[in-house]
């Protein structure tokens, strides 16, 4: 392992889709400002440009073990064909969210699933989409072992109504007790939403309030469950993962470790930043980073990437979710430089998560260059267009071909 830099031999996924067009503009002038240990009123939510030089690791070249998505969305039906060589491009795996309408609930649905991905990866690519189920209040316990044998490695745990699509989800975590001590047995992952839905909580305390309410429940119940915390956004959850056993880790997103609630809501409100759970305070931004930048093994690269068309986005009931797939690799680069930890990027991206999975390591490796590219404004989306994050906004890293 290590990250190697130089000139090894860079067998990896390539960059195989064309960006989209994008004309020049003031904001696309800018560059993503991320927040830097040193200056914490650095808000990173401006996008303003700023020198990012004093952060530079001085590398112009970073060759890693290829990297796996720990969380994506890759939706279904035509718009696949669009979103799937973004992904397969550049990560030999991803874990696939099964919250399809309607959702993706048996083996056999999942199978059927993973075809039609499989169909949208290109050649020469190696993707390889790793499925997950849809866990209900009335998911039968022999699923759980049917899913085992057919290599489905977790269920994904949606609060009823917490995101996008999770109106079939668990109402109460007790109606899957059963499913959980056959998960337990067999070792299927137990992916979890960990946000709580009760309308008198304040959604920036929704996930705060799951860890004590729901999550710890959970473990004290299953201690050899593994449980992933999926896209953490607090410092409650950090604190909660770093002295948790290891069968529990957390994926972190590109934009809860870029952005805070001040970017999505000051100065008029943004809903290309708007996702679940939704974006916190700078301190917790803060914390996020802090601890993934550490390496530490129980966070893993999860993109949460979650395309919708642009018109639902920006809609008087704008829907939560963000894409990430094209643009995620070179942001949590950037991040881990400015952290001035871009020795530990690859533990993040591309070992950590192979570990708790209990799955190989990728063999290949994956290329970034330090070239300044512009983060297209827009990309196909079907019959739509997608509005990516960092749309319009300049990069320090490349995913090289
Ligand atoms: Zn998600």
């Amino acid at each position: 392992m290590g990250m190697m830099i130089g000139k090894d031999r860079v067998m990896g996924p390539c960059r195989a889709v064309g960006h989209s067009a994008s004309s020049s503009s003031s904001l696309a002038r800018r560059s993503f400002s991320l927040g830097s240990r040193r200056s914490v009123s650095a808000v990173s939510a401006t996008l303003e440009s700023r020198d990012t030089d004093a952060a530079s690791s001085g590398l112009d070249r970073l060759v890693i073990t290829a990297p796996d998505d720990w969380h994506l969305h890759v939706r279904d039906g035509d718009v696949l064909a669009d979103v799937v060589p973004h992904t397969a491009s550049e990560y030999s795996r991803a874990i696939i969210m099964p919250n399809l309408t309607p959702p993706v609930t048996t083996t056999r649905l999942a199978e059927e699933y993973k075809e039609r991905i499989r169909r949208q990866v290109p050649q020469g690519s190696v993707f390889e989409p790793l499925m997950t189920l849809y866990l209900t209040d009335n998911m039968p316990v022999d699923e759980v072992y049917k899913a085992k044998e057919s290599g489905i490695l977790a269920f994904k745990l949606y609060p009823a109504g917490a995101t996008t699509n999770s109106d079939s989800g668990v109402t109460d975590v007790r109606n899957c007790f059963e499913v959980f001590k056959a998960m337990e047995e067999t070792g299927v992952i137990l992916l979890v939403h960990g946000e709580v839905v009760d309308p008198k909580i304040d959604i920036f305390d929704r996930e705060k309030v799951f860890i004590e309410s729901t999550l710890q429940v959970i473990l004290d119940k299953f201690p050899r469950l593994k449980v992933v915390l999926e896209h953490i956004t607090t410092k409650h959850a950090v604190e909660f993962l770093e002295t948790a056993p290891d069968n529990v880790g957390a994926t972190v997103t590109p934009q809860h470790m870029l952005l805070n609630r001040n970017s999505l809501l000051v100065g008029g409100i943004k809903p290309h930043f708007y996702c679940l759970p939704i974006l916190k305070r700078e301190e917790h931004r803060r914390a996020i980073v802090d601890a993934v930048t550490t390496g530490a093994p129980h966070f893993f690269l999860g993109t949460d990437s979650a395309p919708h068309p642009d018109r639902n986005k920006l809609s008087a009931c704008g829907c939560a979710g963000i894409y990430s797939a094209p643009m995620a690799l070179p942001i949590y680069a950037q991040i881990f430089e400015e952290a001035g930890a871009l020795g530990n990027f690859e533990k993040f991206a591309s070992i950590n998560g192979p570990a708790f999975y209990d799955v190989p390591r990728n063999q290949h490796k994956l290329e970034l260059v330090r070239e300044t590219w512009e983060v297209p404004k827009s990309y196909k989306f079907g019959k739509d267009v997608v509005v990516p994050l960092g749309a319009g906004t300049k990069l320090n890293w490349r995913v090289a071909c």
